[in-house]
């Protein structure tokens, strides 16, 4: 051998999440070795000649001292670019005011919309630095961001250029989503079909030609858009060569989920109102089902997403934050896990793999979430005995070391 390694870890315990017999994939005792930002050889530190050949051809080693390694977490579903905040609304909810009287003292998601299209670019990344941060903190290496907060086309466009722009402030890769079918704007007088006409014929164009966003979302829904406007924007995605995803079942069952399992959806997110009999068209067309447990919590929900159902049917099942002014101010991965073990009865191994192997599956990504050679080097040390840990606790850890792309940050 006479590569050399930029650098090489030993002495650690790695839950790889590699689908093996071994709770987490873990592979105790062991050494990863990366260069150029990709993983590029693991070995278990028993075999002494290997490990030593290894130290040897490394130009950093660290010592792991047992920690745990993990992959760098996925949020794959965020609406954190907005402008504003809904704390004032938050204080007049819990005094008593209904959402119509919200609405109509400019709250709600018709407040967020104009708080946006007033901010510039600046206000809207200096606040989207502050949110992403904390979720960086906690060891999230991938983050998703949807638009959806300006329903005009300069602010759609403006909201996916901050979000990109965050991969140059924070240790992260960013996937932004293009949601125009968030709701109906104001200046559209509540005609649904004339504003998915503009988003159809004069947004999603743009956004595709200027490569502004990796996949396109609906918020399928009895308060959203319903299945034939929804089924427009599809095939408009479609032809301009973006892949789908959607807000679907969260309030009633639409029967969404079926609809974008067809489109061969990346995900299908929320679901509590999942029918079983839909199940098998997800696992049938390869999405994954998105669960947004921090939103359930956020606006008291009682119907819960049809774990056992999915569980059956080998779906797999991501975890993600709905990072959002109105329905789920979370900034906190790992709390969502643990409202995802404590709300919906995952098991902190199912936990795990939502915000890492099928986080990064929900973004259509097969080169993170796993630990394994060939595999981008992002990955995170915490000082625990065992990963349940992290979904067992409340805000009770925090990576001892964080690698984006095989560098320490
Ligand atoms: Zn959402």
């Amino acid at each position: 051998m006479n590569t050399r390694y930029d650098t090489l870890i030993y002495n650690v315990h790695i839950a790889s999440m590699q689908a093996t017999d071994a709770p987490y994939g873990q592979f105790k005792n062991s050494a990863i070795a990366i260069n150029d930002g990709v993983i590029v050889a693991l070995a278990s530190a028993a075999n002494t000649e290997v490990l030593a050949e290894f130290k040897a051809l490394s130009d950093n080693v660290i010592d792991g001292k047992q920690q745990w390694l993990l992959p760098g977490f996925v949020d794959c579903h965020t609406h954190l670019v907005y402008g504003g905040n809904r704390a004032t609304e938050f204080e007049l909810r819990l005094k008593g005011a209904s959402y119509l009287e919200i609405a109509q003292r400019g709250g709600g998601i018709k407040g967020t919309v104009s708080h946006t299209r007033a901010a510039d670019k600046d206000t809207l990344l200096s606040s989207a630095i502050k949110r992403a941060s904390r979720l960086c903190e906690e060891g999230v290496t991938t983050l998703e961001i949807k638009s959806g907060y300006g329903l005009d086309l300069d602010t759609e466009v403006r909201i996916l250029q901050v979000a990109k722009e965050l991969e140059t402030k924070l240790p992260l890769s960013v996937r932004t989503t293009y949601l125009g079918a968030h709701a109906v704007p104001s200046d559209f007088n509540d005609n649904a079909d004339a504003y998915i006409d503009f988003v159809c014929q004069d947004v999603l164009p743009h956004i595709a030609k200027q490569k502004l966003a990796d996949a396109v979302d609906v918020f399928c829904e009895s308060i959203g858009f319903n299945l034939s406007q929804t089924e427009r924007v599809f095939n408009t995605a479609r032809s301009v060569g973006l892949p789908v995803k959607a807000h679907v079942e969260q309030l009633s069952d639409s029967k969404g989920a079926l609809l974008a399992a067809k489109f061969n959806a990346q995900s299908v997110d929320h679901i509590e109102y999942l029918a079983e009999c839909d199940v098998p068209a997800l696992a049938n067309n390869g999405t994954v089902a998105v669960l947004l447990p921090g939103a359930f919590y956020y606006l008291n929900e009682e119907q819960k997403p049809p774990i056992d159902v999915l569980r059956h049917h080998n779906v797999p099942m991501a975890i993600a934050t709905d990072f959002n002014p109105g329905s789920s101010p979370l900034a906190s991965i790992l709390t969502a896990m643990n409202m995802a073990c404590v709300l919906f009865r995952l098991s902190p191994e199912e936990a795990l793999r939502g915000i890492t192997v099928y986080g990064a599956q929900a973004l259509g990504l097969n080169d993170r979430g796993i630990i394994d050679v060939g595999y981008m080097a992002d990955f995170t040390l915490w000082d625990i005995d065992t990963p349940a840990e992290l979904a067992y606790c409340i805000n009770g850890h925090r990576p001892a070391a964080i690698f984006k792309g095989g560098k320490r940050v």
